[in-house]
C-alpha cells in the first residue's frame, strides 16, 4: 500500500456537513459525487496532501444508512491507495483477511475499489483504492 488516499465519515445530511466541514478546513469542499451502486452521495474536501470524503445514504438500505443506525456518525473507513489492487486482494486474502468483494468496484472519485471486512481488520474497515487511468 502507498499511502492513506482518503479518510470516509459517514454524515446523515450531507448538505449541513458540507457546511460543518467547510468550517473546520477553512475551505469549501471541491466535489460532490453520488454512487448509484452503493446508494451513497459523497463530497471530498482536500486537506493538504489529504483528502476527506463525507458520505450520506441516499436510502435506507445503503450500508451508510445502516452505519449510522448502529453506530452513529463518524469515522466510516479508512482508504489507502494501491497500484495493482488485484493482485493486492490476492495477497491480502493469503494473509487470511476477509475481502468484502473481490471483484473491485467503481467507487467514488475514479477508483476502483475493494473492502476489507472489519470483522477481520479489528474493527476497521479499510478501502483499498487504484485509480483508474484513461
Ligand atoms: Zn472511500
Amino acid at each position: 500500500m502507498k499511502k492513506i488516499e482518503h479518510i470516509g465519515i459517514a454524515v446523515k445530511d450531507l448538505d449541513k456537513s458540507n457546511v460543518l466541514f467547510a468550517a473546520i478546513f477553512g475551505k469549501p469542499h471541491y466535489k460532490v459525487e453520488e454512487v448509484e451502486s452503493e446508494a451513497v452521495k459523497t463530497s471530498f474536501f482536500q486537506v493538504g496532501s489529504n483528502k476527506i470524503e463525507l458520505l450520506e445514504g441516499t436510502n435506507e438500505n445503503s450500508p451508510i444508512s445502516k452505519f449510522i443506525d448502529k453506530k452513529g456518525e463518524g469515522v466510516h473507513h479508512i482508504a489507502f491507495a494501491v497500484d495493482d489492487i488485484l493482485s493486492e486482494v490476492i495477497r491480502l486474502k493469503k494473509e487470511g483477511f476477509v475481502v468484502l468483494n473481490e471483484t473491485p468496484k467503481k467507487g467514488a472519485d475514479n477508483k476502483l475499489v475493494v473492502f476489507l471486512h472489519p470483522r477481520s481488520t479489528n474493527g476497521v474497515l479499510i478501502e483499498l483504492c487504484q485509480e483508474i487511468i484513461g
